[in-house]
């Protein structure tokens, strides 16, 4: 595969790494990796290297970067993974239809809880939506019909690196002891627990909440 590999890439302008496989290894390339599973830009070197991760990627993901490639003759702009912006710019977390649910904090404990029932977010049964950088949340699948999250899943993060070796997918990004909080206030709670693990962009979100609310209340005085 390595030889095909260099013969097919030898005068191609870029590669486009197609899936998580192509991207990074994916799940063959856990630990240990047995087979030495091994991404497509550990074997060549000589080529701007598109990224596609997902696993399974998206279809029009990958559909409209290559329609950029013929439209434009340019190679899109990439994130520092080296993946397309234009899907890749935004957390599955930012544009997810549960939102409402984690900002005012109401959560699936369980998976067949009322919580479960009404749509809740799935932050506490191991959502990896606030660390997860793709369009799933935006473009969904089988022509936008529906995405894990809205099947009752939280996102596994299968579009980033490593995904496979960091922990169970229903293990929780952060522990959060919410109980007790008012609504309002467990939200802000949850954006500061969470900052080590998620970064900066829900710090930015408490943050954001918290400015909303001295400037509500300087209006109120
Ligand atoms: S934690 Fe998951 S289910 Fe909850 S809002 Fe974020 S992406 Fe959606």
């Amino acid at each position: 595969f390595v030889d095909q590999l260099k013969k097919v890439s030898k005068d191609a302008k870029a590669i486009i790494s197609w899936g998580s496989c192509a991207s990074y290894g994916c799940v063959q390339a856990a630990r240990p990796n047995p087979t030495r599973a091994t991404p497509v830009h550990e074997v060549i070197f000589d080529k701007p290297i598109i990224k596609v991760p997902g696993c399974p990627p998206i279809a029009e993901v990958m559909t409209g970067v290559i329609t950029y490639m013929l439209t434009f003759d340019r190679i899109p702009e990439l994130d520092r993974q080296g993946r397309p912006k234009m899907f890749y710019s935004q957390r599955i977390h930012d544009k997810c239809y549960r939102r409402p649910h984690f900002d005012a904090g109401q959560y699936v404990e369980k998976f067949d809880d009322e919580g479960a029932r009404k749509g809740y977010c799935l932050y506490k049964v191991g959502c990896k939506g606030p660390t997860t950088y793709n369009a799933c949340s935006t473009v969904r699948w089988n022509d936008g019909v529906s995405f894990p999250i809205q099947a009752g899943h939280g996102c596994i993060g299968c579009s980033e690196d490593g995904f496979w070796d960091k922990g169970s997918w229903y293990a929780r990004l952060t522990d959060i002891k919410g109980e007790g909080f008012g609504i309002e206030a467990n939200a802000d709670k949850i954006g500061f627990a969470a900052a080590g693990v998620v970064g900066g962009a829900v710090a930015v979100h408490a943050a954001v909440s918290a400015l909303k609310r001295a400037q509500h209340k300087g209006d109120a005085q």
